[in-house]
């Protein structure tokens, strides 16, 4: 006989979205669970660049689109998480900055897509003078401006939602051992899961799939159909050395030439990130040659910027998304509800307490709250080994490349 488990609500994946999520119905008092598959964060939330977007990226082609509308309220519910003046209190979480610099190629579309960036926002880039600049911006042209857009440690903020509600987390490492059980109607009304420990039945009144690209196997695996998700590939450059701590963009026109973050780490080095265009022009190339095109990019944009001072490397990773009519990106987060599953893709990691609200909403409205869960709940979900956090980036990269000073092209070689 399996060992049962009542359960209000059952979360597939330990994202940005399904950790808040886990955590404001936790907090509503639903028997709530989530199953992890690899390690928390792992894919999209560790891999991305922490910025808790107002809207500048969707406005910068000067409308302010359903999209920054719908993404301006985030800054403010993220800035009151994380100075703990609101649930869930993330006020432990490692802030990489408190705004992003934006400065521009001095040209005058890219002037014109800073003055489409202050439509109607709630965030609005602040002009800098010469002497507030970040020294690696001492030197450039053009204008440079703040926007109060906080950076956090995608890794520091997945540790501290999962730790909060540790004893709800279920590390399920193969799919295989887990079965759907659905009723005529086609609600699902158990998950079955084989473990070394024994057999375990979850009842349960809901299902979420918040499994970002993992989620189109999971429809699979209960009869309902995989195509409603989109990929869309990114290749992420990375440095890591004697850089300085710097968060920003730079745009031309209306596109983010090269989008910077940077956390310092566990062995004292600064480690950046490096997106925008450059990792969506990266999706085809080799290491070796994005490394060459981002620092070459680098030297363009930020006068006097040496790539030898660190060492080079990249990761690829898909952006997993609810599918649109030409593959473009979604306005806001997607959800989709057959049964008593919904599936959802938050679109941006800045969107996660939006999620979170949109299904606290929905179950407010279809699953009661009942009793807590027992001290024997508490002790039979003690069998399932808990989930790790996925490690940052920088971490997880195992080829390494460094590049020659003052060569014209960029040299890059191989060092680890
Ligand atoms: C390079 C990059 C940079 C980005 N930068 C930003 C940014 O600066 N700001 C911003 O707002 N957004 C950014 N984004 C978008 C943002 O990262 C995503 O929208 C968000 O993190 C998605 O979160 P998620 O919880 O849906 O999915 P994910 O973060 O992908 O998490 C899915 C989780 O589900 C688990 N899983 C997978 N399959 C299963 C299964 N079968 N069973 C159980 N668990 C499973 C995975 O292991 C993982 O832990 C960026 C995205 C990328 C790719």
């Amino acid at each position: 006989m399996p060992r049962s488990l009542d359960i209000d609500v059952v979360i597939f994946g330990g994202g940005a979205a399904g950790l808040w999520t886990l955590d404001v119905l936790s907090r509503q008092g639903y028997r709530c669970v989530l199953i992890e598959k690899t390690a928390l964060g792992t894919g999209q939330t560790v891999g991305s660049q922490g910025i808790i977007h107002g809207g500048l990226k969707y406005s910068l082609d000067g409308l302010l689109t359903q999209s920054a509308y719908q993404i301006r309220q985030m800054p403010g519910i993220w800035r009151d998480c994380l100075n703990g003046s609101s649930e869930p209190n993330l006020s432990d979480v490692a802030l990489r900055s408190d705004g992003c610099y934006l400065w521009r190629t001095d040209s005058l579309s890219s002037r014109l897509g800073m003055l489409g960036a202050q439509i109607g926002l709630q965030v609005t880039p602040q002009s800098i003078s010469k002497e507030a600049r970040p020294s690696i911006l001492k030197d450039v042209p053009g204008h440079v401006a703040i926007m109060p857009e906080q950076v956090i440690s995608p890794t520091s903020f997945i540790h501290s939602l999962g730790m909060r509600w540790a004893d709800r987390l279920m590390h399920v490492p193969n799919d295989d051992v887990i079965k759907f059980d659905k009723d005529s109607t086609g609600r699902v009304t158990s998950i079955r899961i084989t473990q070394s420990t024994g057999e375990y039945e979850l009842r349960c009144h809901q299902v979420i799939f918040s499994a970002g690209q993992g989620n189109a196997t999971l429809r699979e695996a209960v009869g309902l159909s995989a195509d409603r998700m989109q990929r869309r590939p990114l290749h992420m450059t990375i440095a890591k050395g004697n850089l300085p701590v710097f968060n920003g963009h730079c745009v031309d026109g209306s596109k983010t030439r090269v989008t910077i973050t940077s956390e310092v780490t566990s062995d004292g080095d600064v480690a950046w990130q490096i997106g925008g265009q450059v990792a969506e022009l990266g999706v085809s190339m080799m290491p070796e040659q994005l490394i060459q095109l981002t620092t070459s990019e680098l030297k363009a944009v930020i006068p006097g910027f040496d790539p030898s001072c660190a060492q080079w490397s990249t990761y690829r990773v898909d952006r997993a998304e609810g599918l649109t009519p030409q593959g473009k990106r979604p306005d806001q987060p997607v959800m989709h509800l057959d049964h008593n599953v919904i599936t959802v893709w938050p679109t941006k990691l800045a969107f996660a307490p939006s999620v979170a609200s949109q299904l606290q909403s929905h179950l407010s409205a279809h699953v009661p709250i009942r009793p807590g869960f027992t001290l024997s709940d508490l002790e039979l979900m003690k069998s399932f080994d808990k989930p790790k956090v996925a490690p940052a980036v920088w971490e997880s990269a195992t080829q390494w490349w460094s590049i020659q000073p003052n060569q014209q092209p960029v040299s890059v070689r191989r060092v680890a």
